[in-house]
Formats: structure tokens, sequence, C-alpha cells
């Protein structure tokens, strides 16, 4: 059996208009790489970190606290080194911590002839989540080890959904180059919701998943609706209504925040549209002077992947 994996670790956007804290998609065209290998020093030891400034310290990165996790519970008796190659900027609402911690996992998972199911695996990435955000979510990690998009039905207990993905469906994500920590956007959130606003918002869940498994696109589009969140976290980013409007004229089927921001994300049906919904979304920022990074991505029906 090989000691050594190299892999590519996806952002993902979580979330998903009305799917706060429940639903994900996995993407390809953005994300991490890691190595991932078995020593026989006990523990995590990540060695190389590059492309962020972030700590590499076990118990203060979150693929060490999720991997110490999966250790807990594993009669292994070794250890792994960590190399992580970071390409998704951390804070940007993409997934950057969920990238780390399931890599961490999946990797050293299948160097020992994976003991653990996937769902498990979900659970240890969750304690990273739970360093990153103090919240211990599975709305990124989920698609990123199950991939494509994920329902989570229920936290307690843990119980995920792969959702079907409709073929055409294409995600345009703009970064604006300003950063809004996860722990902060989750304070400024009402923690009680009326009844009328939860008939809204779970109606239109349950149209996004009926939308989705039937690649009834229009469905999809009417469903990305967030009479809860958004309203108030999109106050956090410069130009969002703008933005939003401009992806919707350019053929975008719906457009929301990605995670807990400031990334935006729209789907489109067809990669040309998703390509005119970037430029559209692009000239908003340019207008207003603000820096972003931009990727129209295919969905990743595979999630973390091994590569030569
Ligand atoms: P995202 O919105 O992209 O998921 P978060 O804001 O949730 O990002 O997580 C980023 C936080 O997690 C930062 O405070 C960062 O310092 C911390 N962190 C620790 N380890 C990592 C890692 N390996 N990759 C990314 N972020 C990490």
């Amino acid at each position: 059996m090989k000691n050594e994996l190299r892999i590519f670790c996806p952002a993902t956007i979580a979330n998903i208009s009305c799917g706060f804290d429940v639903l994900g998609v996995a993407l390809d065209s953005v994300g991490d790489e890691m190595v991932i290998r078995k020593v026989s020093k006990k523990g995590i030891h990540i060695i190389k970190l590059e492309g962020q400034d972030l700590p590499m310290e076990t118990h203060k990165n979150v693929a060490g606290v999720a991997g110490m996790a999966f250790l807990g519970e594993s009669d292994y008796g070794g250890g792994f080194e960590i190399e992580i190659y970071k390409k998704i900027k951390a804070g940007s609402g993409i997934g950057s911590s969920a990238a780390s911690s399931t890599g961490a996992v999946w990797g050293m998972n299948q160097l020992l002839g994976r003991p653990f199911t996937t769902l498990k695996l979900v659970e240890f990435a969750m304690e990273g989540e739970k360093l990153a955000s103090g919240v211990a979510h599975a709305d990124n990690v989920a698609p990123a080890l199950f991939g494509g998009f994920t329902l989570v039905r229920s936290y307690e207990p843990l119980d995920i959904i792969p959702i079907h993905n409709p073929k055409e469906l294409f995600a345009t994500v703009i970064h604006p180059q300003i950063e809004i920590k996860t722990s902060d956007s989750r304070k400024i959130l009402k923690t009680n919701i009326t009844l009328k606003e939860g008939i809204k918002q779970w109606g239109n869940v349950g149209g996004l998943v009926a939308g989705l498994f039937t690649e009834d696109y229009d469905l999809i589009g009417r469903s990305l609706v967030d009479h809860i969140v958004e309203p108030i976290r999109s106050i956090l980013i410069p130009g969002f209504n703008e933005v939003k409007a401009s992806a919707i004229a350019s053929g975008a089927l719906g457009c929301g925040i990605s995670g807990s921001g400031p990334s935006i994300f729209a789907f489109s049906k067809g990669e040309d549209t998703a390509e005119k919904v970037a430029q559209s979304m692009k000239n908003v920022y340019k207008k207003i002077g603000i820096d972003h990074d931009i990727h129209i991505s295919k969905i990743n029906v595979e999630g973390i992947r091994k590569i030569n």
C-alpha cells in the first residue's frame, strides 16, 4: 500500500440561498492541494504550508484538529505528515477551512485502507470547522467529501443526503477582496424567525432539492431565494445588490451569498451563460473599484480526488 498521496481538495459553496447550514456543493475549478504521508512518529505534523499565512501548529490548523479527531478513533499506531498548498483564500466564503480539514481525513483514510465511512469522515472534519468558526457545521465538509450537492438533513444524529447534480449546471463565484470572518458574520444573525419566514424558507429548500433531482432549471431558479439570512448578511458585502441584479439580468438562474461571504455565487444553465454572468459581475466591481477573483466551475461530482 502507498505511503503518500497528493490530492485535490475542492472549494465549496455552502448555504446556497435558502439552505442555511444544510445545503452545499463542491466546485471543480478551484481548490487546494495537499500531500498526506504515513510516518511512524505519532500525531499529525504539518510540515509545509504554502499560499496563505496560516498557523502550522497541529491544534491551531483545521487539518491538524480534524486529523487528531480521526487518530483519536483509529487503532493505527503511527502518525501523518501533511503538506498544504492553499489556493483558496482563508475567509473567502468558499470553504477554505473545509478543504483542509476534509483533505486531511480523506487522505489519511485512503492511506489506512479506508477504515472509516464517508459519514464518519464528515464528523472528524467538523471538528476542524469548529476551530475555524466556533461552530461544527457540515455544509462545506459534506460536499467536499461526498462530491456534488449535499443536504445535511439532521445534525443529531448526523444524516447527509447526496443530491443529484444537473448536468448543465455551472457556478460562477466572485470574491471581492475584503475579509469577513465566519464568526463575525454569524454574530449579526438573529436567533429567531417567524413562522411566516420559516414557511417561505422550507418551501424553497424543498423546491431547490426537487429542482436538482428533476433537472428542472426553472424550479432551481425560483427556489434560490433566502428571506432570512441574505437580507442581513448582504449588508456586509459591498455592491451585493448590484452584483446580484447584474447576474440575473445576464441569465443566471439565481444568485446569493457563498457561505458566510464575502464571495457571491450564481448558478447558470450552461457554461456560456456562466461566463456572461461572470463578466457582468466583474463589471460591477470594476465600476466601484473593488479588486476581485472570479471562478467559473462545473459541479464537482466526485469531491476530493487523488492527483498524480
Ligand atoms: P471559509 O469562509 O473560506 O470557509 P473560514 O473563515 O471559515 O473560511 O475559515 C478560515 C479560518 O480558519 C481562519 O481564521 C484561519 O486562520 C483558520 N484556519 C486554520 N487552519 C486553516 C487551514 N488549513 N485552511 C484555512 N483556514 C484555516
